[in-house]
């Protein structure tokens, strides 16, 4: 077994390199699978996925609603060079975030502010971050607490990785969220240094590929557009409303790149795999789009949204304002939408359990004391998903490195890959697998 130490990870695609003269079949449509599956195409490389339901996009997904679209998970994706490549090739339009996107509130004492701190606190954070810790770093409560104390950790750091992460500080590993950074602290621990350091290692891989947009994009008709178009380009490899099982993938002629979540991939396996694949834990999540009239609220901002910080008492971790971010997100101009993202810690899972008014009542609530609502909601649409956001725990981060050796040992003719095997966003997706499909690096 590889040294518990500061160990990044090359690659979020577990098991063996791709090679080009197999024969591929790929389980799950979901994004992992459809964006395995359009590479694949672009190589020329042989393939087939199967898909246990009737539709591909697995969580994403885009409601069309009397006063509006509802994303099912995904809003919008972090722009990169390797979504724009598969969309050039599928001639569908990105669309941008208009300039009322561009300011981003965290909340405290219940009101919008854009910058948390005042500027005593902004003194301690300073003082803080120029002292350097050389205690080991496991966890990103472990990071906040060391380079920026307790402050920043609760009012920006918890509520911005909260609001990718769905999960609390302590639960997330330091190495296997910012790898490249704890790579650099560990051999610098002054953080001025390590940022430094990283930030000059990341222009250089990135050279001589300029960026040329960042920030959240997204498609006119939501992300069901990048599904619909990858789904259709792929038609005449995908078999739908079939499940794959164990036996399935006996076949050692074929390579099988298994892109369920871990919870069902665990079934795949026996022994040793089957029992890290489930030690993997997702958060509960629940996702609600609520329409209103913009003139209702009397206290709301313009913007990208707002992140919550959990000592503020609210069940909501973060508001996104959609139609602020992107056009075509409402029925017409006097109507706004935005999408509340929850986790459910509780043993029992109230809230997934709880009934659709109940979670609306008790939204609506937390929103009027964020922006004191004085109209009437005009509709709403929830989405709730028990395993919704793989927890990249430092367990997780260790579990990952196990299971790439055994695959590679005792399984060469299977890879895993998805949001919980080291990219947990769209983003990340694509780029990893645009990088191992690339003809450069391929066998
Ligand atoms: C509420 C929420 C908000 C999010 N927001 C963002 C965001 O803003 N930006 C971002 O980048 N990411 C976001 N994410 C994360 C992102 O949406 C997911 O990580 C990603 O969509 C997961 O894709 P996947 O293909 O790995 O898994 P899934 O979507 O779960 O797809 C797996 C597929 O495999 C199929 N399958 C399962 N078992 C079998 C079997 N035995 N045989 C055949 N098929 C099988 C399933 O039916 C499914 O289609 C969000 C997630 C959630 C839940």
């Amino acid at each position: 077994m590889r040294k518990k130490q500061i160990n990044t990870r090359t690659t979020s695609f577990l098991g063996k390199p791709i090679d080009k003269n197999k024969n591929y079949i790929i389980i799950g449509a979901g994004i992992a699978g459809l964006l395995c599956g359009f590479y694949l195409k672009k190589a020329g490389i042989s393939f087939r996925i199967i898909e246990k339901t009737n539709r591909a996009g697995g969580v994403l997904g885009t409601q069309t609603k009397p006063y509006g679209i509802a994303e099912q998970a995904a809003n919008g994706f972090l722009w990169t060079a390797a979504l724009q490549e598969i969309c050039d090739d599928l001639n569908l339009e990105i669309i941008t975030p208009k300039a009322a996107a561009k300011a981003r509130y965290f909340v405290r004492r219940k009101k919008l502010r854009q910058y948390p701190f005042s500027v005593w606190e902004t003194f301690g954070i300073v003082r803080r971050m120029l002292k350097p810790h050389r205690a080991p770093i496991h966890t990103l409560e472990d990071f906040g607490q060391a380079y920026f104390g307790d402050t920043f950790t609760r009012q920006l750091l918890e509520p911005a990785m909260g609001g990718i992460y769905a999960a609390p500080l302590e639960a997330m590993s330091f190495p296997a969220i910012l790898g490249e950074l704890a790579r650099h602290i560990e051999a610098h621990p002054f953080l001025p240094k390590a940022l430094r350091k990283w930030r000059k290692e990341r222009t250089k891989n990135n050279s001589p590929k300029p960026k040329t947009a960042s920030g959240t994009h997204s498609f006119a008709g939501g992300m069901q557009t990048l599904i619909d178009a990858l789904a259709q380009h792929l038609k005449d490899h995908i078999q739908y409303n079939t499940e794959a099982t164990k036996k399935d993938i006996q076949n050692t002629e074929n390579q099988y790149i298994i892109t369920s979540p871990a919870h069902i991939t665990k079934y795949f396996f026996d022994g040793k795999i089957n029992n890290l694949l489930a030690q993997i834990q997702y958060t509960p999540i629940i996702s609600i789009s609520l329409f209103f009239h913009k003139k209702d609220l009397a206290r709301f901002k313009e913007g990208f949204g707002c992140l919550i910080p959990r000592n503020e008492g609210l069940t909501i971790l973060g508001v996104l304002f959609n139609s602020c971010i992107f056009e075509q997100r409402v029925s017409d101009e006097s109507v706004m939408s935005l999408t509340c993202i929850m986790r459910d810690d509780s043993p029992n899972l109230s809230l997934i359990h709880a009934a659709d008014i109940d979670v609306k009542n008790l939204v609506v609530s937390e929103l009027d004391a964020l922006f004191d609502i004085q109209g009437e909601l005009l509709d709403y649409a929830i989405f709730r998903w028990k395993e919704g956001i793989p927890v990249y725990s430092p367990q997780l981060h260790e579990v990952l490195f196990e299971i790439d050796e055994i695959l590679q040992e005792k399984y060469p003719h299977i890879n895993l890959f998805g949001n919980y095997t080291g990219a947990i966003s769209i983003r990340q997706m694509s780029e990893t697998i645009h990088k191992l499909i690339n003809p450069t690096v391929l066998f």
